[in-house]
């Protein structure tokens, strides 16, 4: 599949590729992030199969960010569970991924687990599950992806939590809810690492495979069943760009989660998963030309889940 697939790659890479970081603006919250450049662009497909194929900066590791919370939501949701949807809903928030405003409203139940405070949550029952979040999801990525060299970013992770103030606020008035089991500074230590997770499009697609097998990992073993796999890439599809998450399902027409380290992991589920970075972002938070690229390749191929 993705040797099938890799000319279609190639193709949007030189159309698209060459304007990266014309439209948009690096993340620029943490020094870590902002010094990356704008114009990068790599571009990865995974096969069902486990061959995995891409172009340009496709080697290149970045920050995953929010591609982290698709991979806490599934250890979640594998170790412990549907009691997690007490806690955190699964509407589409239409308010950027920090908000703050309708916790208020929906007495400290976030909207969804792909928004900063639905993965406090997430992370939290994590926490309870495992003692240790971060590490399971640095554990799963490191196994499903086949590469045990991807690690944490300390410079990424320890400015994030200086830069912190809005996700403690978030923590905090969930907490004031009763909506965190953990303590609030625990919570937000092992969220903010998870973010700093560093790793490539090659690497974050292989690692994504086990939504496009219906839950089956590399090893054939089964990490989620067919429904619970069902249902995190309807997440991804309705809630997984934030604010845009309708724009993307519109233009894209696939399960995606976005970061905003600038990459994008979408599913083509019983196909495949596709990664693309490119680190200049709209305004909702969204890679530009990543977004760009995957609108291509679901026109280019035809390969959507609608
Ligand atoms: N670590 C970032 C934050 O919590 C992740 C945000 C993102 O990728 N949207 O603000």
């Amino acid at each position: 599949e993705a040797r099938r697939l890799l000319p279609v790659l190639r193709e949007i890479a030189d159309e698209v590729g060459p304007g990266a970081g014309r439209q948009g603006r690096v993340a620029d919250y943490i020094p870590a992030l902002s010094g990356v450049d704008p114009a990068a662009f790599g571009f990865a497909v995974a096969g069902v199969d486990g061959e995995v194929l891409g172009v340009d900066g496709w080697r290149t590791p970045f920050s995953i960010q929010s591609v982290s919370k698709v991979f806490s939501l599934a250890l979640a949701l594998a170790g412990g569970g549907e009691s997690l949807w007490a806690r955190v809903g699964r509407e589409p928030s239409g308010n950027p991924f920090n908000s703050l405003v309708q916790l208020e409203h929906e007495d400290g139940i976030p909207r969804n687990p792909f928004i900063n405070a639905g993965a406090l949550v997430v992370t939290d029952r994590l926490l309870t599950l495992t003692g240790d979040a971060r590490g399971a999801v640095l554990d799963l990525l490191r196994a499903e992806s086949g590469n045990p060299d991807i690690d944490f970013d300390p410079d990424v992770a320890r400015s994030e939590a200086a830069r912190g103030d809005r996700n403690a606020a978030l923590a905090h008035f969930m907490a004031g809810y009763g909506n965190l089991e953990n303590p609030v500074a625990h919570v937000l230590e092992h969220y903010f690492w998870q973010c700093s997770i560093a790793m490539s499009c090659r690497d974050l697609a292989a690692a994504g495979l086990f939504l496009a097998r219906h839950g089956l990992r590399g090893d054939g073993s089964r990490l989620l069943d067919r429904s619970a796999a069902k249902r995190i890439n309807s997440i991804m599809l309705t809630c997984g760009a934030y604010d845009a998450a309708g724009e993307f399902a519109y233009r894209v027409g696939l399960p995606g989660k976005s970061g905003v380290g600038g990459g994008i992991l979408a599913v083509v589920p019983g196909r495949c998963t596709l990664c693309v970075w490119s680190p200049a972002l709209d305004r909702h938070g969204n890679s530009v030309a990543g977004v760009d690229a995957l609108d291509r390749f679901t026109t280019l191929t035809g390969l959507s889940v609608f």
